[in-house]
Protein backbone atom coordinates (compact mmCIF):
# COMPACT_ATOMS: atom_id res chain seq x y z
CA UNK A 1 0.00 0.00 0.00
CA UNK A 2 1.56 3.74 -1.04
CA UNK A 3 2.14 5.70 1.84
CA UNK A 4 2.96 9.81 1.83
CA UNK A 5 5.33 12.01 3.50
CA UNK A 6 4.51 15.13 4.98
CA UNK A 7 6.70 18.20 6.19
CA UNK A 8 5.58 21.31 7.70
CA UNK A 9 8.40 23.26 7.60
CA UNK A 10 7.86 25.97 9.89
CA UNK A 11 10.57 29.10 11.42
CA UNK A 12 10.52 27.24 14.40
CA UNK A 13 9.78 23.58 14.06
CA UNK A 14 9.81 20.82 11.71
CA UNK A 15 6.71 18.90 11.80
CA UNK A 16 6.86 15.45 9.69
CA UNK A 17 4.99 12.38 9.28
CA UNK A 18 3.90 9.56 7.46
CA UNK A 19 0.56 8.39 6.12
CA UNK A 20 -2.46 7.84 3.92
CA UNK A 21 -5.09 10.88 5.36
CA UNK A 22 -5.70 12.78 8.73
CA UNK A 23 -7.55 9.12 9.89
CA UNK A 24 -4.68 7.28 9.00
CA UNK A 25 -1.21 8.74 10.34
CA UNK A 26 1.79 6.01 10.63
CA UNK A 27 4.44 8.13 12.40
CA UNK A 28 5.35 11.79 13.27
CA UNK A 29 8.07 13.40 14.43
CA UNK A 30 8.81 17.42 15.24
CA UNK A 31 12.58 19.03 14.94
CA UNK A 32 13.70 21.81 15.86
CA UNK A 33 14.48 24.57 13.32
CA UNK A 34 18.06 25.20 14.40
CA UNK A 35 20.39 25.78 11.05
CA UNK A 36 19.59 23.74 7.26
CA UNK A 37 22.03 20.86 7.44
CA UNK A 38 21.53 19.79 11.21
CA UNK A 39 17.51 20.16 10.82
CA UNK A 40 17.29 18.82 7.00
CA UNK A 41 19.42 15.93 8.48
CA UNK A 42 17.16 14.99 11.01
CA UNK A 43 14.41 14.90 8.25
CA UNK A 44 16.16 13.08 6.34
CA UNK A 45 16.64 10.46 9.22
CA UNK A 46 13.19 10.40 10.08
CA UNK A 47 11.56 9.39 7.09
CA UNK A 48 14.26 6.60 6.41
CA UNK A 49 13.62 5.20 9.15
CA UNK A 50 9.85 5.67 9.14
CA UNK A 51 8.87 4.62 5.35
CA UNK A 52 11.39 1.75 6.11
CA UNK A 53 9.12 -1.34 4.43
CA UNK A 54 6.50 0.72 3.62
CA UNK A 55 5.89 2.23 -0.44
CA UNK A 56 6.63 5.68 0.45
CA UNK A 57 5.08 7.33 -2.84
CA UNK A 58 5.50 11.12 -2.84
CA UNK A 59 6.74 13.71 -0.12
CA UNK A 60 4.92 16.93 0.25
CA UNK A 61 6.46 20.32 1.89
CA UNK A 62 4.18 23.15 2.93
CA UNK A 63 7.19 25.84 3.94
CA UNK A 64 7.99 29.01 5.45
CA UNK A 65 9.11 31.47 2.72
CA UNK A 66 9.68 32.97 0.65
CA UNK A 67 9.59 30.32 -1.75
CA UNK A 68 10.80 29.77 -5.71
CA UNK A 69 8.04 28.12 -6.71
CA UNK A 70 8.80 28.97 -10.46
CA UNK A 71 9.31 25.47 -11.87
CA UNK A 72 11.66 26.97 -14.88
CA UNK A 73 13.65 28.42 -12.52
CA UNK A 74 16.84 26.96 -11.57
CA UNK A 75 16.28 27.46 -7.78
CA UNK A 76 13.02 25.92 -8.26
CA UNK A 77 11.53 24.36 -4.69
CA UNK A 78 14.03 27.05 -2.61
CA UNK A 79 13.44 29.54 0.35
CA UNK A 80 14.77 32.75 -1.29
CA UNK A 81 15.85 35.76 0.82
CA UNK A 82 14.09 35.09 4.83
CA UNK A 83 14.79 36.92 7.44
CA UNK A 84 15.56 33.59 9.72
CA UNK A 85 19.25 32.92 10.21
CA UNK A 86 21.22 30.61 7.21
CA UNK A 87 18.20 29.80 5.69
CA UNK A 88 18.34 31.91 2.30
CA UNK A 89 19.01 30.15 -0.32
CA UNK A 90 18.45 27.02 1.08
CA UNK A 91 17.73 24.31 -1.67
CA UNK A 92 14.91 22.28 0.62
CA UNK A 93 13.05 20.07 -2.34
CA UNK A 94 16.62 19.39 -4.01
CA UNK A 95 18.05 18.47 -0.61
CA UNK A 96 15.02 15.52 0.14
CA UNK A 97 14.76 14.93 -3.71
CA UNK A 98 18.25 13.50 -3.59
CA UNK A 99 18.48 12.26 0.22
CA UNK A 100 15.26 9.86 -0.42
CA UNK A 101 15.13 9.09 -3.64
CA UNK A 102 11.20 10.08 -3.89
CA UNK A 103 9.32 13.13 -5.49
CA UNK A 104 8.47 15.87 -3.11
CA UNK A 105 6.24 18.87 -3.69
CA UNK A 106 6.57 22.13 -2.56
CA UNK A 107 3.97 25.06 -1.75
CA UNK A 108 3.91 27.81 1.13
CA UNK A 109 2.87 26.72 4.03
CA UNK A 110 -0.20 29.11 3.89
CA UNK A 111 -1.47 27.45 0.35
CA UNK A 112 -0.58 23.96 2.63
CA UNK A 113 -3.17 24.57 5.08
CA UNK A 114 -5.49 25.69 2.48
CA UNK A 115 -5.04 22.40 0.31
CA UNK A 116 -5.89 20.37 3.66
CA UNK A 117 -9.06 22.69 4.50
CA UNK A 118 -10.27 22.19 0.79
CA UNK A 119 -9.37 18.37 0.90
CA UNK A 120 -10.78 17.33 4.54
CA UNK A 121 -11.99 20.61 6.82
CA UNK A 122 -14.01 23.73 6.26
CA UNK A 123 -13.68 24.55 2.86
CA UNK A 124 -14.96 20.94 1.12
CA UNK A 125 -15.10 21.61 -2.56
CA UNK A 126 -15.10 25.04 -2.08
CA UNK A 127 -13.59 26.99 -5.13
CA UNK A 128 -11.99 29.59 -5.25
CA UNK A 129 -11.67 30.03 -1.14
CA UNK A 130 -9.04 32.07 0.61
CA UNK A 131 -7.15 31.19 3.67
CA UNK A 132 -5.52 33.61 6.08
CA UNK A 133 -3.44 33.05 8.79
CA UNK A 134 -3.23 35.57 11.35
CA UNK A 135 -0.72 35.30 13.66
CA UNK A 136 3.07 36.37 14.15
CA UNK A 137 2.94 37.01 11.01
CA UNK A 138 0.07 37.14 7.99
CA UNK A 139 0.16 35.27 4.78
CA UNK A 140 -2.77 34.17 2.44
CA UNK A 141 -3.36 31.00 0.05
CA UNK A 142 -6.20 29.53 -1.21
CA UNK A 143 -7.31 27.14 -4.27
CA UNK A 144 -8.57 28.73 -7.56
CA UNK A 145 -9.51 26.27 -10.63
CA UNK A 146 -8.79 23.16 -8.07
CA UNK A 147 -5.37 23.90 -7.09
CA UNK A 148 -3.37 26.08 -5.03
CA UNK A 149 -2.84 29.65 -5.94
CA UNK A 150 0.07 30.90 -7.57
CA UNK A 151 1.33 33.74 -9.27
CA UNK A 152 4.64 35.89 -10.77
CA UNK A 153 5.44 34.37 -7.51
CA UNK A 154 3.32 33.37 -4.79
CA UNK A 155 0.13 35.96 -2.82
CA UNK A 156 1.40 37.83 0.14
CA UNK A 157 -2.17 38.90 1.18
CA UNK A 158 -0.38 39.70 4.42
CA UNK A 159 1.45 42.65 2.39
CA UNK A 160 -1.80 44.48 1.08
CA UNK A 161 -1.86 47.84 2.24
CA UNK A 162 -5.10 48.92 4.31
CA UNK A 163 -6.48 52.56 4.94
CA UNK A 164 -4.70 53.93 8.09
CA UNK A 165 -6.13 56.47 10.57
CA UNK A 166 -2.89 57.64 12.11
CA UNK A 167 -5.53 59.92 14.41
CA UNK A 168 -7.16 57.23 15.80
CA UNK A 169 -4.14 54.30 15.70
CA UNK A 170 -0.99 56.31 15.70
CA UNK A 171 1.12 53.19 15.48
CA UNK A 172 3.86 53.38 12.95
CA UNK A 173 3.42 49.15 12.13
CA UNK A 174 6.33 46.51 12.57
CA UNK A 175 6.74 45.42 9.09
CA UNK A 176 10.68 45.78 7.76
CA UNK A 177 9.63 46.62 4.43
CA UNK A 178 6.61 48.60 4.62
CA UNK A 179 5.92 49.51 8.43
CA UNK A 180 1.95 50.15 8.28
CA UNK A 181 1.07 47.30 5.39
CA UNK A 182 -1.66 44.35 7.20
CA UNK A 183 0.88 42.32 8.68
CA UNK A 184 2.66 45.43 9.83
CA UNK A 185 -0.07 46.61 11.75
CA UNK A 186 -2.38 43.41 12.54
CA UNK A 187 -0.16 40.52 12.89
CA UNK A 188 0.89 39.06 17.03
CA UNK A 189 3.67 40.99 17.11
CA UNK A 190 1.96 44.27 15.92
CA UNK A 191 -0.79 43.93 18.68
CA UNK A 192 2.29 42.86 20.97
CA UNK A 193 4.21 46.30 20.45
CA UNK A 194 1.14 48.56 19.93
CA UNK A 195 -0.63 47.59 23.32
CA UNK A 196 2.55 46.80 25.29
CA UNK A 197 1.67 43.30 25.98
CA UNK A 198 0.80 39.73 24.02
CA UNK A 199 -2.31 39.25 21.91
CA UNK A 200 -2.96 36.61 24.20
CA UNK A 201 -2.60 38.30 27.41
CA UNK A 202 -4.93 41.20 26.28
CA UNK A 203 -8.75 41.07 27.78
CA UNK A 204 -11.62 40.48 25.41
CA UNK A 205 -13.10 43.72 26.28
CA UNK A 206 -10.09 45.64 25.64
CA UNK A 207 -10.55 48.23 22.52
CA UNK A 208 -7.24 46.40 20.89
CA UNK A 209 -10.04 43.63 19.49
CA UNK A 210 -12.46 46.12 17.90
CA UNK A 211 -9.33 48.31 15.63
CA UNK A 212 -7.94 44.53 14.90
CA UNK A 213 -11.42 43.64 13.67
CA UNK A 214 -11.66 46.61 11.71
CA UNK A 215 -8.06 45.32 9.99
CA UNK A 216 -8.61 42.29 9.36
CA UNK A 217 -12.14 43.25 7.72
CA UNK A 218 -10.57 46.11 5.59
CA UNK A 219 -8.12 43.27 4.16
CA UNK A 220 -10.62 40.63 3.76
CA UNK A 221 -13.26 43.50 1.95
CA UNK A 222 -10.11 44.18 -0.61
CA UNK A 223 -10.06 40.30 -0.86
CA UNK A 224 -13.84 39.70 -1.63
CA UNK A 225 -13.69 42.52 -4.49
CA UNK A 226 -10.29 41.05 -5.98
CA UNK A 227 -10.96 37.23 -6.05
CA UNK A 228 -14.36 36.85 -5.27
CA UNK A 229 -14.05 33.86 -2.82
CA UNK A 230 -16.67 31.72 -1.95
CA UNK A 231 -15.07 31.28 1.58
CA UNK A 232 -12.65 32.41 4.11
CA UNK A 233 -10.91 30.66 6.67
CA UNK A 234 -8.86 32.37 9.40
CA UNK A 235 -6.12 30.68 11.11
CA UNK A 236 -3.01 31.13 13.12
CA UNK A 237 -2.55 32.45 17.06
CA UNK A 238 -4.30 36.00 16.65
CA UNK A 239 -7.49 34.07 15.90
CA UNK A 240 -7.64 31.70 18.72
CA UNK A 241 -9.72 34.76 20.30
CA UNK A 242 -12.80 33.31 18.81
CA UNK A 243 -14.59 37.04 19.74
CA UNK A 244 -12.97 38.39 16.92
CA UNK A 245 -15.13 36.37 14.30
CA UNK A 246 -18.23 38.45 14.93
CA UNK A 247 -16.83 41.47 14.78
CA UNK A 248 -15.21 40.88 11.66
CA UNK A 249 -17.99 39.78 10.04
CA UNK A 250 -19.78 42.87 11.02
CA UNK A 251 -17.26 44.90 9.97
CA UNK A 252 -17.18 42.95 6.46
CA UNK A 253 -20.22 43.62 5.95
CA UNK A 254 -20.03 47.41 7.19
CA UNK A 255 -17.29 48.42 4.46
CA UNK A 256 -18.55 46.58 1.87
CA UNK A 257 -21.75 48.59 2.35
CA UNK A 258 -23.68 46.79 0.36
CA UNK A 259 -22.43 46.65 -2.99
CA UNK A 260 -21.71 42.79 -3.12
CA UNK A 261 -25.06 41.45 -3.09
CA UNK A 262 -24.51 37.49 -2.74
CA UNK A 263 -26.68 35.53 -0.48
CA UNK A 264 -23.15 33.94 0.78
CA UNK A 265 -22.33 36.69 2.43
CA UNK A 266 -25.93 38.73 3.34
CA UNK A 267 -27.68 35.60 4.63
CA UNK A 268 -25.01 33.38 5.40
CA UNK A 269 -21.78 35.52 6.98
CA UNK A 270 -21.43 32.88 9.95
CA UNK A 271 -20.53 30.07 7.67
CA UNK A 272 -18.81 32.88 4.97
CA UNK A 273 -15.70 33.87 7.40
CA UNK A 274 -15.18 30.59 9.55
CA UNK A 275 -12.08 29.20 11.51
CA UNK A 276 -10.23 26.22 10.10
CA UNK A 277 -11.97 23.00 10.74
CA UNK A 278 -8.54 21.00 11.28
CA UNK A 279 -7.04 23.88 13.37
CA UNK A 280 -3.37 23.81 14.40
CA UNK A 281 -3.10 20.58 11.82
CA UNK A 282 -4.39 21.97 8.72
CA UNK A 283 -0.37 22.95 8.03
CA UNK A 284 1.18 19.30 8.06
CA UNK A 285 -1.97 17.54 6.60
CA UNK A 286 -1.73 19.72 3.84
CA UNK A 287 1.44 18.87 3.50
CA UNK A 288 0.10 15.91 3.09
CA UNK A 289 -2.73 16.38 0.75
CA UNK A 290 0.37 18.04 -1.52
CA UNK A 291 1.79 14.80 -1.58
CA UNK A 292 -0.73 13.01 -2.73
CA UNK A 293 -2.29 14.88 -4.92
CA UNK A 294 0.70 15.97 -6.79
CA UNK A 295 -0.30 19.76 -6.78
CA UNK A 296 2.51 21.63 -5.13
CA UNK A 297 4.52 21.99 -8.80
CA UNK A 298 1.43 22.74 -10.47
ZN1 LIG B 1 4.63 44.50 4.75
Amino acid sequence: MKVYGAIEAGGSKFICLVGIDPQHILEEARFATTIPSETLSSVVEFFKRAAAGKNLAAIGIGCFGPLDLDPHSPSFGSITATPKPGWSNTHILTTLQDALHTPVAIDTDVNAAALAEYTWGAAQDIDPFVYLTIGTGIGGGGIVNSAPLHGLVHPEMGHIRLPHDRQADPFDGVCPFHGDCFEGLASGPALHKRWGQPAEELPENHPAWELESRYIALALSDLVCTLSPKRIILGGGVMQNLSLFPRIRENLIKFLNGYIQSPEILGNIDEYIQPPALGSRAGVLGALALAQFGWGNS
